[in-house]
């Protein structure tokens, strides 16, 4: 069991509605240090790739996206979320419902902070049914850019974004993957990774 996998039995919580509440660590209060390890990790997975920039979505993924920036030594850049869309060409835009909030926002990025020399590290909190990321692909594809790959911190296995990124042919390294949590019991169970 790595780091993380620990991490989650000791603090997360499970809710109903396949929920897995981490908020005294990962997005609410942050353990950066937790973060840091985080970025360590990242950065063997993704060693030997041109990676000049990552790539997150505002709120939860600005704090991991940051330190873990440090250990690739490039900026990170947050989509935004905005209820209306801009249309006046300087944006990037992407439609992405919340899983959490069950809305349909706009996410957009300055067409400034990204373009076709970026070679894009893609990192957020959770993978659930991979709209976020889907979301924050079609930008990078727009911008003419590179997605080098795909950092997770927890996906949820037994939802279907996981298999749909990999399925697209892009490395994706979630630093734990679980496969199934009772909000009965509190019991979460991890898919075995190398
Ligand atoms: P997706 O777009 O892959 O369906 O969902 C990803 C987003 O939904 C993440 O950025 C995260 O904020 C949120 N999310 C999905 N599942 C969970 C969960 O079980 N717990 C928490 N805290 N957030 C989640």
């Amino acid at each position: 069991m790595n780091f993380l996998e620990e991490r989650i039995l000791r603090d997360g919580v499970v809710k109903e509605g396949n929920v897995l509440k981490v908020d005294s660590f990962l997005n609410h209060q942050m353990d950066v240090k937790l973060f840091d390890q985080m970025g360590e990790e990242y950065a063997k997975r993704f060693a030997g790739k041109p990676i000049n920039k990552i790539l997150t979505i505002e709120a939860s993924g600005i704090g991991i996206a940051s330190v873990v920036a440090l250990h690739f030594g490039v900026p990170v850049v947050f989509a935004k979320k905005s209820k209306s869309i801009n249309l006046d060409g300087e944006m990037y835009t992407a439609e992405v419902e919340s899983f959490t909030h069950k809305t349909i926002n706009h996410v957009i990025v300055s067409k400034k902070f990204l373009g076709p020399d970026d070679h894009v590290l893609i990192i957020d909190d959770f993978l659930a049914n991979g709209c976020a990321l889907q979301g924050l692909i079609q930008i990078v594809q727009a911008a003419g850019g590179t997605v080098e790959g795909i950092g997770i911190a927890i996906e949820k296995g037994f939802q279907a974004g996981g298999r749909m990124i990999r399925n697209l042919g892009y490395q994706l390294e979630s630093l734990a993957i679980v496969e199934g949590m009772d909000a009965s019991t509190g019991e979460i169970h991890f898919r075995e990774q190398s």
